[in-house]
């Protein structure tokens, strides 16, 4: 029997386009629309300040699926157009503006969008923005031998950014509020890694600052002014300081949000019809007993599959450790846990995190609480460990304390820390 049943999904990036594999995967045979306001197919975002902003891997690499994949799948793609309204009592969404087109179930895969400065001069077109494969590619054309890049906020993005454009031979300087970077993120310990690591490539970082005003000639940008009153020369200036759920389509259609989307851990909003999953959603985490809010890749891949099984009434309980990774020179990492800012009372290092030569250390570390449970660890350029260290943030989760001595013991094998 043929299914008469309608899914929409708004928002063709990472997890729309990994719910639609996986509502196909599971045996889904109705009809599926899959809506997007970027013009390009779904891609993957983390190769924009990697690979391809290195010039290292091509542009194609990026993308989710290929062309035909979509038509193959029977799956109507539609492009450079933005859902502006959903009706939940009538079912429907409305494109454009224009005709509503009905759903049977619809998932909310809005992703992010970036934040904006708003200083004077903030309007000047050597501004630049990092989320778009598009934006990616002019800052590609921007980072060159010479230019003079300033990047403002030495968050992920930022110091991503500063890393290719350092290694397309650019100067760079880092403005940023905080004292180091990625401090709410990593806490004081870890975050002093990073600076020390930019420093041993040349990085200038103006920290407790921030940027006052543009300054430019004939519609280029020439400097910026420092809130400390230093003036600083820049050809751009790529901001990156932050980016907010696009929550406003659930909004205006009633859905309950507060920071993102809230779903339960089935990734079902406030109307049972309705699902969300990626960046936007902030959804009920089991492991963690709360709901939490995770803007990284992997959140997409699996949130948009579990979406996408949720949909079709499977019995869903998404309890996923986040994890995330970043690769900046040569320096690798994954982190997986969840910590709030200054949430944790020791961080326990297995390794030397101290920069020597200029080369990236290798190390783990573990953020801990006060009776020893695992809330998190990062490995850097230390590689398959990431499965026990899931398993330690898991245990703590689970109430399970370890030994600080010997999680900072590179003898003692991580899988001995596990418990039985
Ligand atoms: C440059 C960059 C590098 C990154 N690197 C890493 C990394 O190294 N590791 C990591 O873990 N994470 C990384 N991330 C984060 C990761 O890419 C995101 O978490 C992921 O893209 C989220 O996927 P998503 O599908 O939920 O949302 P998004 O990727 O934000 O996609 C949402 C899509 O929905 C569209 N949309 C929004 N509203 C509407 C509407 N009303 N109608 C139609 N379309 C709409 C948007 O235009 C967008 O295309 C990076 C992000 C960026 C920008």
């Amino acid at each position: 029997m043929s299914d008469e049943r309608t899914f929409v999904i708004v928002g063709a990036s990472l997890a729309g386009a990994k719910a639609v594999e996986t509502l196909r995967a599971d045996g889904f045979t109705g009809r599926i629309i899959l809506v997007g306001e970027e013009t390009e197919r779904p891609y993957e975002r983390p190769p924009l300040s990697k690979g391809y902003l290195l010039g290292k891997d091509p542009r194609d690499k990026a993308y989710v699926h290929d062309v035909q994949w979509y038509s193959s799948n029977d799956v109507d793609l539609v492009l450079g157009v933005q859902a502006t309204a959903i009706d939940p009592s009538a079912h429907t969404v409305t494109l454009d503006g224009v005709e509503p087109v009905h759903y049977d179930r619809l998932l909310l895969a809005t992703g992010s969008r970036v934040r904006r400065l708003d200083v004077p001069g903030s309007d000047n077109l050597g501004i630049r923005y990092l989320r778009t494969i598009t934006e990616s590619d002019t800052l590609l054309r921007d980072l060159r031998e010479g230019a003079q890049v300033l990047v403002v906020g030495a968050g992920w993005i930022g110091l991503e950014v500063t890393a290719a454009a350092r290694t397309h031979g650019a100067a760079v300087t880092v403005v940023e509020v905080d004292t180091l970077p990625l401090r709410r993120v990593l806490g004081d310990e870890v975050a002093g890694v990073y600076a020390e690591l930019h420093r041993a490539h040349d990085v200038d970082f103006r920290f407790s600052t921030g940027v006052q005003e543009f300054g430019g000639m004939g519609g280029r940008l020439t400097h910026a002014v420092l809130s400390d009153g230093s003036e600083v020369p820049a050809d751009i200036a790529v901001v990156g300081v932050g980016i907010r759920p696009a929550t406003e389509l659930a909004e205006s259609a009633g859905l309950d949000v507060s920071n993102g989307v809230i779903t339960d851990a089935g990734l079902r909003t406030s109307d049972p019809d309705i699902f969300a999953c990626g960046d936007v959603a902030s959804s009920f985490n089991p492991l963690f007993r709360r709901h939490i809010r995770v803007e990284h890749w992997a959140n997409a891949l699996n949130g948009g599959k579990a979406a996408g099984k949720a949909m079709l009434g499977q019995d869903v309980s998404y309890d996923r450790v986040p994890y995330f990774y970043s690769d900046q020179y040569d320096h690798g990492m994954e982190y997986s846990g969840y910590v709030e800012p200054e949430g944790y009372d020791s961080v326990v290092f297995r390794g030397d995190p101290s920069i020597v030569d200029g080369k990236a250390p290798e190390f783990v570390a573990f953020w801990v609480d006060r009776d020893g449970r695992v809330l998190a660890g990062m490995n850097a350029n230390v590689w398959d460990v990431n499965e026990p260290i899931q398993q330690l943030v898991r245990a703590g989760c689970a109430g399970e304390a370890v030994d600080p001595a010997r999680l900072g013991d590179p003898d003692v094998p991580l899988q001995d820390l596990l418990p039985e």
